[in-house]
């Protein structure tokens, strides 16, 4: 075998053009793919073996053109220049040829062997458009391979071409194109005087230097300030022959350039490319529907409806799984295997710290976020299906028009998309996708304000109290949060324009992919993901938080012994009361069974018939159970209840002297003005971590210092015993659930958005800006719907 190093093929090209479905292809990887501009922003690499060969395939950012405006452009720029691959893939969308070549005559004046892939034949067929890819081909100097990015039998072709090329059998050396008759001899004489600096070392860039330099392009003049010999030259020279076009011409040297690269591919497109029929398509047709300015938005908010609404249909609703005893939905087996299995096989442990960090910490923790996959992997699916379909370009499309008033650019929306702008996204992607924005002061924008939308773990939060408090409302309840969001963020994110980002406006011209129908396979893959780094974070950084959280709840231990002495009291007055015969039923020893019969005893009292039901259910313990008189019935009810208000009391005594129990109630006093008790405050502290927190804590903090015992299950309270417990508790109820909503949807992004803002903008103050800011705006406007609310008399 021979050894050979990796021939390394960067594969550039427009956004969506089709690259990462190519590289994909080719290289059998999964990376994301969407039917939207920005979804590649990092370059991801991939290999190949052909033969001895080993091809290393780069995918790169899709960019417009090579300059340094935003940071995607810049990835490609530098990957391209600077790593020096043996090869490009220019991957063009056929649809759309005039454009994509605009950047291909940019990629061939670096003069690096190039191979056109004219992608997307199939769609660019059905719309009837021809391309001569032999003429194109010679004109160029390049192979064109024309391509469908799906199919292995591309790749295969696209394959073969590139090894031909890596081998020398084939010619990819490209032709410059050549530039007006005012600027060209130019470009001549500053490209001979590179050439000389020995210093600069070329190598064969000297045409593209030339061409950045005479652009004012910021890093070539970087380059050039490293130049030996001739540096003087150089500079006076690009100084000279800019002047000199400006006067000529009445026009500066950057657009003369600009406009020869578009004549040029204007005049190519007209040489080898025709339409057979200019017919109206289906794209066309649904897109007057969609981007209408009326109907547009209608339709948006109808998907949106939709997709809540079938989301948690299918999880907790529609779809039933055979299970023993009864069907179940898929948010029911999972209840069941957290509520009942697990805890059913750990709740024996005798009490304790192991017990309890068990029961309590872990799987508390774990199943309050897994109980949640279901409604996840149906969002996530649902969404993937809108991301396909294409669907989602004309949603920020329509958004588009709204948020040029607030001061956003339209690429922020997609940022915004992606943070969970539809439903659950997520705010580091979302953050991440900024670099395609050029403009600083829209990409530090819209990082603050991406956060603000629903991401998927705010989503079980919502998911609880919606069901708790809104159950007969569950789809139109989370369309209004949705819309919710988007409002608070645009307010946000236009106050933020006029104040610590301030800058003008930049303007951007949104592209509107085909629509495709998605296929199966791919959205149910992009779910099964999706859900998959879900799932993962439950196992992880939220198991972690959760024990830590709980640790906090269970520390420092009190001195119980009052509690047990209250306890013993109120044993020894119930056995004072109790009839002989049944004496040896009440002890103290053995509370947990003098508490499930009194339970059972004050159901039998009823009659004679039913004390002997009991009898039969276990007759060696109430053989000698006697009918007592009904005063001795109603003083064991009391006494179970009583008992009960002491481990109550107990717990809550507990917890209200543990670590997190102190934090939670130093804040209550400002935080009840949002109607947040301590509990919450505790949940809501674990929640700055990550938002997935939030309802696993709520439902240690309530059932450590539970209020009121769960026992009745109503019904129509599906799913998480959390919203049963909420529901039915009287210090609950919708006003004081919406003011929580509001405060966890807006307040602080979780620790690794955190982390991301402040990688991406390069400054910690705007990671701990976007933190204080959001924080104090969400109990802002948590507070004022609770306090208008409640003056309404809504908190009842
Ligand atoms: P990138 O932005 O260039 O990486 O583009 P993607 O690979 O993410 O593809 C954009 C969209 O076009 C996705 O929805 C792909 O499924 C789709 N796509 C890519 N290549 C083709 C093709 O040749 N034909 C069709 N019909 N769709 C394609
Ligand atoms: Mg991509």
């Amino acid at each position: 075998m021979t050894l050979t190093k990796p021939i390394t093929i960067a594969v550039a090209g427009n956004p969506n053009s089709g690259k990462t479905t190519l590289f994909n292809t080719l290289t059998g990887s999964s990376q994301k793919v969407g039917n939207y501009p920005g979804v590649t922003v990092e370059k991801k690499e991939g290999y190949r073996k052909v033969g001895d060969l080993t091809l290393h395939f780069v995918d790169l950012p899709g960019t417009y053109s090579l300059t340094t405006f935003s940071q995607d452009e810049v990835v490609a720029r530098d990957f391209i220049l600077e790593q020096n691959p043996d090869l490009i893939l220019d991957v063009i969308d056929s649809t759309n040829l005039e454009r994509n070549l605009y950047l291909a005559l940019q990629l061939i004046e670096i003069g690096k062997p190039l191979v056109i892939a004219l992608n997307m034949q199939d769609i660019a067929r059905q719309r009837g458009i021809v391309i001569n890819a032999e003429l194109l081909s010679e004109r160029l100097g390049v192979p064109v391979v024309e391509t469908i990015g799906q199919k292995k039998v591309s790749a295969v072709k696209l394959e073969k071409v590139l090894t031909q090329v890596v081998k020398g059998e084939l010619n990819a050396k490209p032709k410059p194109i050549p530039y007006d008759d005012a600027i060209e001899p130019g470009i001549a004489e500053l490209t001979s005087i590179l050439h000389r600096d020995t210093q600069l070392n070329m190598n064969g860039l000297s045409r593209w230097v030339a061409m950045k330099l005479l652009e004012k392009d910021q890093k070539a003049q970087i380059l050039i300030s490293r130049a030996g010999s001739e540096k003087d030259a150089i500079q006076e020279t690009v100084k000279r022959l800019c002047n000199q076009v400006e006067n000529e011409q009445d026009e500066d040297m950057a657009s003369l350039i600009a406009e020869g690269r578009y004549a040029c591919a204007s005049d190519l497109v007209r040489h080898t490319m025709r339409r057979e029929s200019e017919h109206v398509t289906l794209t066309d047709r649904v897109d007057w529907l969609a981007c209408h300015r009326i109907f547009g938005p209608v339709l948006v908010c109808l998907v949106v409806f939709a997709t809540f609404s079938l989301t948690f249909q299918l999880s907790d609703g529609w779809a039933y799984v055979p299970w023993p005893g009864e069907w179940q939905t898929p948010c029911g087996v999972l209840g069941w295997f957290f509520d009942e299995f697990l805890t059913g096989i750990f709740v024996n442990l005798s009490d304790g710290p192991l017990k309890s960090l068990i029961l309590d910490g872990a799987i508390a923790g774990v199943g309050g976020v897994l109980g949640f996959v279901p409604i996840i992997f149906f969002m996530f699916f649902l969404l993937a299906i809108i991301e396909d379909s294409g669907y989602i370009a004309r949603i920020s499309f329509i958004l588009d028009r709204a948020l040029r008033t607030f001061g956003l650019q339209g690429k922020s929306i997609m940022a915004m998309i992606v943070s969970g702008g539809i439903a659950g996204g997520c705010a580091v992607p979302g953050v991440m996708s900024t670099r395609t924005l050029g403009d600083p002061k829209d990409r530090i924008t819209t990082m603050m304000v991406a956060p603000l939308m629903n991401c998927g773990a705010k989503v079980p939060v919502f998911a609880m109290l919606i069901a708790a408090f809104f159950a007969a409302h569950k789809g139109l309840m989370m369309m209004l949060l949705v819309i919710l969001a988007w409002g608070v963020a645009l307010s946000a994110a236009f106050v933020l324009r006029k104040t610590v980002a301030r800058g003008p406006e930049s303007p951007f011209v949104m592209e509107l992919p085909p629509y495709h129908l998605p296929t199966f396979t791919s959205v149910f893959r992009s779910a099964c993901q999706r859900s998959w780094s879900y799932m993962r974070k439950a196992f992880t950084i939220i198991l972690a938080v959760s024990v830590v959280m709980w640790a906090m709840m269970y520390f420092p231990r009190n001195d119980a012994s009052a509690f047990e002495g209250e306890t013993e009291a109120a044993t020894s007055a119930m056995v004072a009361e109790t009839p002989s015969a049944n004496l040896d039923l009440i002890s103290d020893e053995n509370l947990e069974d003098t508490l499930a019969f009194a339970a059972l005893f004050s159901e039998a009292r009823e009659s004679e018939d039913s004390l002997n039901t009991l009898r039969e259910q276990d007759p060696h313990r109430y053989a000698s159970l006697s009918m007592a008189p009904a005063s001795f019935t109603d003083s064991l009810t009391a006494y179970a209840d009583q008992i009960a208000e002491i481990e109550n009391n107990a717990a809550g005594a507990q917890l209200r002297q543990s670590v997190a129990g102190r934090i939670g109630l130093i804040l209550e006093p400002l935080t009840k003005f949002a109607g947040f008790d301590w509990r919450d405050n505790i949940a809501l502290t674990g929640g700055f971590a990550a938002k997935e927190i939030i309802v696993s804590t709520m439902g240690t903090a309530y059932s450590m210092g539970a209020v009121e015992p769960v026992e009745d299950v109503d019904e129509n309270l599906a799913g998480n015993p959390l919203s049963r417990q909420l529901a039915r508790d009287p210090g609950w109820n919708p006003l004081r659930a919406f003011a929580l909503v509001v405060f966890v949807m807006f307040y602080a992004p979780c620790l690794v958005t955190t982390a991301v803002i402040w990688k991406e903008s390069g400054h910690w103050k705007w990671a701990g800006f976007a933190t204080a800011y959001s924080t104090i705006m969400a109990f802002t406007l948590a507070a004022l719907v609770f306090q208008i609310g409640s003056l309404l008399g809504l908190g009842v």
